[in-house]
C-alpha cells in the first residue's frame, strides 16, 4: 500500500516514509492511493479482541512496510497499564441511542493519547527502514493549544534517538494544561512558552522547518526535523482504531446489531478526529452520518453551510481551547477524497486561501459533503449550560469540549429528527479544563490555584481528579522559559546545541 500528495500525485511513498516526512514536499499532505476495507470476519474477530489487539489487526491494513512483529511490540507498548481502564477506552450510555466514548484514560488525560503513546514508536520503527534517517536523531517540533503538547512530550519522552521540544501559547492554555506541561519529566524534551496565540506558534514552527541555518545546523549534528502535529499520518491510523473498536464493542455486548449504522458526533479542531471517523466509513464501518461539532471558531460549520471556507475573521479564545483553530489543516485530506483525488482542485483551493484567506467549494464537492457531514457551533454560555444541564440531568460531567458535542448532537437530532444510535467523542477528562467546568456548575468566579478548584470540583461532583493530573501538583516547574514569537527560531538553534 501507498501514500501519496494531495497537492502531487506523482508522490508514492510507503507508510514508514509519510510518517517519518510528516508533511509532503511539495506542502500538502500524505494520503492513502486506496482504503483498505473492513470484512465480516475482520468484524468477527474484533469483538473478541482485547484494544490492543484491534489496533494491530487495523494498523496492519494501513502499515504494509511494516513487519507483523514491529506493528505487534509497538501496539502492546503503546496501549497497556499505562492506560487507567483495562478497555483503554470506556463507553458510557447516557440513555438509549447516546454513547460517549471516552478517549481521556491515557497519561495525559486527553484523546491525544490515544495517537501519542504509539506515534513514537511508529517513528522509531519508520526511521529504522527509511535510508535518509536510519540512525540520525529526530527531533521533534510541536506548536500546542494544549492537549498536543503534553501528549507529546509524554509519547516521547527518554524514547532513544529522538527529543522533542514543545511551544505553546502563553495565555492560551488552561492552568492545568500548563503545569501538565511545564512540570514533565524525561531527559530529552524541552517546553517553551510563546508570547502569543496557537497561530503564532504553529506558523513559528512552520517556518523553523524550512529554515536553512537550523537545517544545516541539525545536518552538522545529524538529525532530522519531525513533527508530532495531526497533520502526521501516523496520528490519523490510531485514531481510526478507536472507531472501529468501539463499534466492535457496541456489538459484543448486544447493543447493536451487526451493519447497524450509527452516527459519530465529533469536537473539532484541526479536523483529526473526525476525519479518523471518516476514514473508519470509508472502509467500511457502518456509519451513517459525521456531526461536526465547533466552538465560536466556526469555520467549519460556515464551511459546510455554505461550501465557503473562510478564515478572515478573528480567532476567539474560549473555554475549549483546542478546538480554537481558524485553519484546520486535516481538511484538506477530506477535500481531496471528495474530489476524487484531484490534486488540481487542491491547488487551486488553497492557493486560493494563501492569497485571499477563502475558497469557494464547487457545487459537487459541497453536496457531497453536506450528504456525509452535519456542521453546528454553539457559543461558550451554550457551552456552559450544557455540563450544568447534562451533569444535572445524567450526572455525567462533561469537559468543555465534548459539551459542544453535545449541544450539537441535540441540535442535529431535533434538526434532523434522526435518532440513529449516536457515539460522541470525549476528548478530554473534565479536570483539565475544571476552572471552566466548576465555573458552568456554580457560575462563580476559579481560584488562582487550580489544585484548589479542582478539590472543589471533586466535593461538588462526587468525582475524582484523574491521578496523573493530581500527581503533577508535587512536581517541580522544570520549564518557565517564555519567548517572543521572534525569538523561536533563537531558542530552538540552542537546544539543537544542547542535545
Ligand atoms: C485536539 C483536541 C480536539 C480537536 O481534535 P482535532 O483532531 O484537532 O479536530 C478536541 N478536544 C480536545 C480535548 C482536544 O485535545
Amino acid at each position: 500500500m501507498f501514500y501519496t500528495g494531495t497537492r502531487n500525485s506523482n508522490i508514492k511513498v510507503t507508510s514508514a516514509e509519510a510518517i517519518v516526512k510528516g508533511l509532503s514536499d511539495e506542502g500538502g499532505l500524505f494520503v492513502p492511493e486506496n482504503l483498505p476495507k473492513l470484512t465480516e470476519s475482520d468484524m468477527k474477530h474484533l469483538c473478541k479482541m482485547s484494544y490492543a489487539e484491534r489496533a494491530h489487526l487495523v494498523l496492519k491494513k494501513f502499515l504494509t512496510d511494516f513487519t507483523d512483529s514491529e506493528l505487534k511490540s509497538a501496539v502492546e507498548s503503546a496501549y497497556n497499564d499505562n492506560f487507567s481502564v483495562e478497555g483503554i477506552t470506556e463507553l458510557s450510555q447516557l440513555y438509549p441511542d447516546c454513547y460517549i466514548l471516552e478517549l481521556f484514560h491515557g497519561p495525559t488525560c486527553a484523546f491525544k493519547d490515544m495517537a501519542l503513546q504509539l506515534l513514537p514508536h511508529l517513528m522509531t520503527i519508520s526511521a529504522s527502514k527509511s535510508e535518509a534517517v536510519k540512525g540520525r536523531h529526530i527531533a521533534v517540533l510541536t506548536a500546542t493549544s494544549g492537549d498536543t503538547g503534553k501528549a507529546a512530550l509524554e509519547g516521547f519522552r527518554d524514547i532513544e534517538n529522538t527529543s522533542v521540544t514543545v511551544f505553546f501559547p502563553e495565555d492560551g492554555v488552561s492552568l492545568m494544561q500548563k503545569r501538565q506541561m511545564t512540570t514533565q519529566e524525561g531527559a530529552n524534551i524541552r517546553v517553551c512558552a510563546v508570547k502569543g496565540n496557537f497561530d503564532d506558534c504553529q506558523t513559528g514552527v512552520k517556518e523553523i522547518f524550512s529554515d536553512s541555518d537550523l537545517k544545516a545546523q541539525l545536518a552538522e549534528k545529524d538529525m532530522v526535523f519531525s513533527s508530532a502535529n495531526s497533520i502526521n499520518w501516523g496520528r490519523l491510523v490510531p485514531q481510526i482504531v478507536y472507531y472501529i473498536s468501539a463499534y466492535a464493542s457496541l456489538l459484543a455486548a448486544g447493543e447493536i446489531e451487526q451493519g447497524e449504522k450509527v452516527n459519530i458526533c465529533v469536537p473539532t479542531g484541526n479536523f483529526g478526529n473526525i476525519l479518523a471517523a471518516y476514514y473508519s466509513r470509508e472502509m467500511g464501518l457502518p456509519v451513517n452520518k459525521l456531526i461536526c461539532a465547533s466552538n465560536s471558531n466556526n469555520v467549519l460549520t460556515d464551511c459546510i453551510n455554505t461550501g465557503v471556507y473562510d478564515k478572515n475573521r478573528e480567532l476567539v479564545l474560549t473555554a475549549s481551547p483546542s478546538m480554537d483553530i481558524l485553519v484546520s489543516s486535516n481538511f484538506e485530506r477530506l477535500l481531496y477524497h471528495l474530489s476524487g483525488n484531484n490534486e488540481s482542485v487542491i491547488k487551486a483551493l488553497f492557493a486560493d486561501l494563501k492569497e485571499e484567506g477563502r475558497y469557494r467549494l464547487s457545487s459537487v464537492i459541497h453536496e457531497k459533503l453536506k450528504a456525509l457531514f452535519y456542521g453546528g457551533w454553539c457559543d461558550e454560555g451554550q457551552t456552559g449550560q450544557t455540563i450544568r444541564d447534562v451533569f444535572t440531568e445524567y450526572g455525567y460531567l462533561l469537559d468543555t469540549h465534548t459539551a459542544v458535542a453535545y449541544k450539537i448532537y441535540t441540535d442535529y437530532r431535533k434538526n434532523s429528527g434522526d435518532s440513529t444510535k449516536t457515539i460522541i467523542t470525549a476528548t478530554a477528562s473534565p479536570y483539565k479544563f475544571c476552572a471552566a467546568v466548576k465555573g458552568a456548575l456554580t457560575g462563580e468566579a476559579p481560584e488562582a490555584d487550580e489544585f484548589i478548584t479542582a478539590r472543589k470540583l471533586e466535593e461538588l461532583t462526587n468525582t475524582k481528579m484523574p491521578e496523573p493530573l493530581a500527581r503533577t501538583q508535587s512536581l517541580p516547574v522544570r520549564f518557565a522559559d517564555s519567548v517572543e514569537i521572534s525569538e523561536m527560531k533563537r531558542a530552538v538553534s540552542g537546544i539543537i546545541s544542547s542535545l
